[in-house]
Parts: structure tokens; sequence; C-alpha cells
């Protein structure tokens, strides 16, 4: 294997334990996001010096197979030649002008194309995922005159106050309930429903059938850990938002061109109102985007009455990156090839799992997957609540000592890339058996 005369132990040594006390001095817990802490599963956060395919090397020289994948824009790897260099040469023209450019054209275009709910509909660019969700709710309310908007429990769409109720992965991992600093009014809108149950829609749409503005949910959640929709529950959600004029919006800020082409929506065949987008999108770059029905976001400014700006929004460079992602996408599509690989490490941890004796439940849709430490099936989030945190933790810190970068919270999803080969396969699930009967062993 590349690399392997280099120390593998991903664990926090001495210079990232040093970086992490400085950091600690000037940054809130010493992250720009709180999952990065390492709070629920022990230990401290290695610090990342650079990364280039599936892999990660820290600030202490470990080499490390990575499945976080920047919390999901590595689609194609880390460092991706191709979209350095688009990066490089659109950053040599200025970095950011505040005026239109021909790139934010294309970058829309190709979004348009791809996404079946923006099929001749448009799209609007801005800075991260949390932007694009927060936005498209406002332009969903502003195009009904309604106020009210359902989440489903354990859903994340970003830290916007609205949004900002049961949110799942980092919430649910710091055991906020919702956040403080967000006022009760702020959240009195929005309405929560458990994922994947249609009767508990059904219930608010007939307690206020006139009042709800958009029903926004993760098509596929992956902030909960990854919990697919049960069959036929996104038809059923098309049919009941269409039937009430709400707007349904299919946050695919994680899933979009992960689990096919055109997100979600085309892998499951329910085309959405409205789509936010974000990570893959960008090339790990900052862009989040939104986009939709015409005449839904016609009533965007400065065509319509709905503001929403950004002084960023449309950068070059992000642009840049956005673009050769996409295009470097459809060159050499990559999706069947990560469902056979992605389908291969699943069922070889599962195996595993049960030969040391393990809890664990599989969930897994194209490349996105989540291994819950828990024998029941896992459909919302109190299903994933029930997992055994302990035992991910420890799962969690043996694969971290054998060179497996894991996201450090039981309720997030693991991301192949294309540059996770047969080989990075083979040895990641030969480190899980051994970090399997570690934990066992000391069960
Ligand atoms: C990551 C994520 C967001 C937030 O995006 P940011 O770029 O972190 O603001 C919103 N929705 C979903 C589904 C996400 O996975």
């Amino acid at each position: 294997m590349a690399n392997s005369s280099m120390p593998r132990d991903g664990r926090a040594g001495a210079r990232s334990h040093a970086l992490f006390e400085s950091a600690q001095q000037v940054i809130p817990g010493g992250v720009n996001s709180p999952v990065r802490a390492f709070k629920s599963v022990g230990g401290e956060p290695p610090f990342v010096k650079r990364a280039e395919g599936a892999r990660i090397w820290t600030e202490d020289g470990a080499c490390l197979i990575d499945y976080v994948g920047s919390w999901g824009p590595a689609i194609l790897g880390h460092a991706h030649p191709e979209v350095v260099d688009a990066v490089v040469r659109a950053a040599r023209d200025g970095l950011s002008f505040g005026a239109p450019t021909a790139a934010e054209i294309e970058l829309a275009s190709m979004i348009c194309e791809r996404v079946p709910s923006c099929h001749g509909g448009m799209v609007r660019l801005c800075n991260s995922g949390t932007e694009a969700t927060m936005s498209a709710l406002r332009v969903a309310r502003g195009f009904t005159g309604r106020d009210k908007i359902v989440k489903t429990d354990g859903a994340y769409h970003g830290h916007a106050d609205t949004l900002l109720v049961a949110a799942g992965s980092g919430a649910a991992t710091l055991g906020i309930p919702g956040s403080a600093g967000v006022p009760d009014s702020v959240v009195a809108d929005t309405l929560l429903v458990p994922w994947n149950d249609i009767a508990a829609i059904e219930a608010l749409i007939e307690r206020w059938p006139d009042d709800i503005a958009a029903i926004i949910i993760e098509p596929v959640v992956g902030n909960m850990g990854c919990v697919p929709p049960r069959p036929g529950y996104l038809e059923r959600l098309r049919e009941i938002t269409a039937q009430h004029e709400i707007v349904l919006i299919f946050d695919e800020v994680m899933t979009g061109f992960r689990v096919a082409r055109g997100g979600a929506q085309e892998r499951y065949g329910v085309t959405p109102d409205m789509t936010t987008l974000g990570k893959i999108v960008g090339g790990g770059m900052p862009i989040g985007a939104y986009g939709g029905k015409r005449e839904i976001m016609q009533r965007v400014a400065p065509l319509g009455p709905v503001y929403q700006a950004g002084t960023l929004s449309g950068n070059p460079v992000a642009v840049a990156a956005g673009i050769t992602t996409l295009r470097l996408l459809d060159r050499d599509p990559p999706w069947a090839q990560l469902e056979r690989r992605s389908a291969l490490l699943c069922d070889g941890l599962a195996e595993r799992a049960e030969r040391h004796g393990l809890p664990w439940t599989g969930t897994r849709v194209g490349s996105m997957f989540t291994g819950f430490f828990q024998r029941g099936e896992v459909w919302n989030y109190d299903d994933a609540k029930r997992s055994d945190t302990a035992l991910f933790g420890a799962y969690f810190r043996e694969m971290l000592a054998r060179g497996v970068y894991l996201a450090p919270s039981q309720f997030e999803a693991a991301f192949l890339s294309a540059a996770h080969d047969d080989d990075i396969i083979a040895a990641t699930l030969a480190a899980a058996d051994e970090a399997m009967a570690a934990v066992a062993a000391s069960r």
C-alpha cells in the first residue's frame, strides 16, 4: 500500500495536542464547527496538514484513509489536480468582483440541466448550504404567502434560526435541544414530524390546511446517520404537497450529485418544487445554491419581492471549482463504481461486526452509509438514537489508531470518493476487523 512507511496511528500526537491547546485560546472549543472537536467520541482531534485522493495527512505525520471527505464535497477525492488547476487559474484573474461573470451562467446551467426540479427553472448561487436552505424557505414563504414550515426530526438543514429545531448530527451529538440564542418566537412556525411518517404530515396538514408554506426534507437523511426514505414515502409526500399547494423542498446539499448525477430526486424519480445544494457543487470551495420552478424563483429579488443577496455569491474561484467538478463527474461518471465499492465495504463491515459479536445495523444509499451500533432497523431519529454511542466511540478510536479517519459521531454518514479504490477498501476492512476485535475484547 502507498505510504505504508508512514506512521498510521491517526490519534492526536504531540503536535496536534499543542495546536489544539493554542486553538482553544482563540477559537471556541478550538474548532470552527462543533463536531470537529471529538466531544462525542473522546480524545482530541488530529490537525490536518494536507489531503490528496482518499487520504489525509495529519500534523503528527500520520497518513489516514478518509471517510469524511470534508463532510461530503470530496466525491472526486481530495485535491483533484484538474480542480486545483481551475481554482488557481480563476484566482489569477481576481478573487472576487461582486459583479456578474460568464462562469456563473455556466454553473447555473449545469445545475438546471442535471437536477430535475431545476429543468427549465432557475438557480441562485450563494455561499453555503445554510444560506441555501434559509433562502429557499424565505422564497417558499414569499411565494405562498404562508408562514409555517415543516421539517423532519433529526434532519439538519444548516444553522439558520428557524431550522435549528431537533437538528441531527452536531446538535444531536452535543445534546443541544435546538440551540440557545434561538427565541421561541422564531421557531414557532417550524413544525416537526418524524422522518418516514406520512401520517404525521397528513395530520399537520389537516390541522393547518392553509398555513404551511413548505416541507423541507433531506430526501436521504444523512445528518442523523444515513437513513433512507421508506419505499413510497417520497412519492406520497409529492402527492400531498401538490394537492395542498405546499412547496416541497429537497435539501440535497449532501445528496446532490452524490447518490446520482441528478441527486436523490433522480435516483428515486420524485421531483420536488425546489432544491437546495452545497458541498459537491462547490468542489471543496464554499458554495451553496437553491433553485427550482421558474414561477417560484421569479419571486427572488431583483425580479421579485423576496430579498436575498451576498457579497461573495457566485465567487469566481468557487464557481470554477464547481464547474470543473461537475464536468469531471460527467467525463468519468463514478456512480456505478461508487455503488459497487460502497456495497463491498458495507457488506464487509457488517460481516465483521457479526463475526465479533457487535451489534450493527448498516444503512447505505450509493456512496453514503452508516453503521449504527444496534440491532434494530433504523428508519427515523428515534431508531437512530437507540444506537450504542459509547461502543461507536470505542470503534472510532480503534479505527483512528489504525489509520482510518471516520466522522467523529455515530450520527453522521460516511462517504466514499472516486479515489477510494479496491486496495483502500481492503485496507479499511482489515483495520475494521482489528478494531472490532479490540472493541469486542474490551466490552
Ligand atoms: C451540510 C448540510 C447543510 C449545511 O451546509 P453548510 O454548507 O454546512 O452550511 C444543509 N443541509 C444538509 C442536508 C447538509 O448536509
